[in-house]
């Protein structure tokens, strides 16, 4: 593959075939529990009956048309959407940090219709993750993420502390445009930011004349148990963007606004060819009825809870912490050892997982994950982390 791919992700050098709830095999038919879903995408898990139904059906109707018109499958999810979610406008896109350039792009008006060219700065938290292009990446927190090679990157971007009251001292004034933050820090760490502090933070960047948005590509969509984390942090944000699990597994994004961010965004302000295509809303209104609902919801939550207080049982030596929030889960290790190290065992022993921040092995899998995949997915877990122990 990497005579015909830009070497740009450091592949492992497994070729998968098929897959099917949280299983899946490879060339090989070597069988792997899935505990990272495509990175939050794959919710529904592989092979969901009525997600590939909805898109097949969708297909054979019509695919793409652009935004020049509407579609009828476009209209109803898009409906659905608002009103399950409580906001008034959306704008689609295809990906995480095309969701989050819109709410960037967004906040700068939206700064400049409320106190001219100077308001215009976007506060972020340290240790964040917002995407890869230019602007995503310089809102982004995290040091790594600005190599010297891709500068100059663009200006109008701050970062304060997280979950530390000090630093919301002289954090917003009459420059901000606004407070853009996850609701967990997923790359950097699975940090679940304190409702008390979101709050505090929230009510400073509203006092200062800003606008509150949160990144939940990753946390959205069910991932921590409630379909948008921000409804646990009562944060109420004028915006929210959604991408990964939106649409289990065909790439689409979501930026949602609402209140003062409602209508700032007019005809030609922002545009995608592929947004919200025909196929994207019907594989996403599949999500949306199975992943909004209380009793799935609540499913969730338990899941993870089941899997973080198996993981604290084993009371291995070399796990700091087990954080996270219904099925975003992190194991923190101690830092002699490379979560790197634990994810390349995991892969030959089958089970598939990623890692976060500098000391995090990551789990994200589907949030329609069975049971018995758990429990075979944490036997081989803790088979290896014991491994790390000796
Ligand atoms: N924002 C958050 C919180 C993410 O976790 C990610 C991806 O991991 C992104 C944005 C970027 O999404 P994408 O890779 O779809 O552009």
């Amino acid at each position: 593959m990497e005579k015909v791919v830009v070497n740009n992700y450091g592949s492992f050098d497994v070729t998968f075939v098929k897959a099917k709830g949280s299983t899946m095999w490879d060339i090989n038919k070597k069988k792997y529990i899935d505990f990272i879903a495509g990175i939050g995408v794959n919710c529904l898990g592989h092979n969901y009956k009525p997600l590939v139904k909805a898109i097949a059906k969708q297909a054979k109707k019509q695919i793409h048309i652009s935004n020049y018109f509407f579609s009828d499958v476009g209209i109803c999810y898009s409906l659905d959407l608002l009103e399950q979610t409580g906001f008034d406008r959306a704008f689609f896109g295809n990906s995480g940090a095309e969701a989050n350039e819109a709410a960037i792009k967004l906040a700068r008006k939206y700064g400049f219709l409320n106190g001219g060219a100077k308001r215009n700065t976007i506060v972020t938290l340290e240790s964040s993750f917002h995407g890869r292009t230019l602007a995503t990446l310089t809102a982004t927190g995290q040091d790594k993420f600005h190599p010297d090679c891709f500068a100059p990157y663009p200006v109008g971007f701050k970062t304060i502390k997280a979950n530390d009251f000090e630093s919301l001292k002289g954090a917003f004034d009459d420059t901000t445009a606004a407070l853009f933050m996850e609701c967990i820090q997923g790359e950097g760490g699975v940090n679940v930011i304190d409702k008390e502090w979101a709050q505090a933070a929230a009510k400073a960047a509203r006092d200062a004349g800003a606008i509150v948005m949160c990144d939940e590509v990753q946390t959205g969509i069910g991932r921590t148990g409630t379909f948008l984390a921000s409804d646990a942090l009562e944060i109420n944000p004028e915006v929210v963007t959604l991408a990964k699990g939106i649409a289990g597994g065909i790439p689409m994004g979501a930026c949602l606004f609402r209140g003062k961010a409602k209508d700032v965004f007019v005809a030609g302000d922002h545009q995608s060819t592929f947004a919200g295509n025909p196929l994207a809303c019907s594989a996403a209104e599949i999500v949306l009825a199975v992943v909004n609902n209380e009793d799935f919801l609540k499913d969730v939550v338990n899941k993870g809870d089941y899997i973080r207080n198996i993981i604290k049982s084993w009371d291995l030596p070399i796990v700091k912490d087990v954080k996270g929030k219904g099925l975003m889960i992190g194991t923190q290790i101690v830092d002699t050892i490379k979560p790197f190290d634990i994810e390349v065992k995991c892969l030959e022993e089958g089970l598939c997982t990623t890692t976060a921040g500098k000391d995090v092995v990551r789990f994200l899998p589907p949030l329609t994950i069975s049971y018995d995949e758990i429990d075979e997915g944490l036997k081989i877990y803790k088979k290896v982390l014991e491994s790390f122990c000796k």
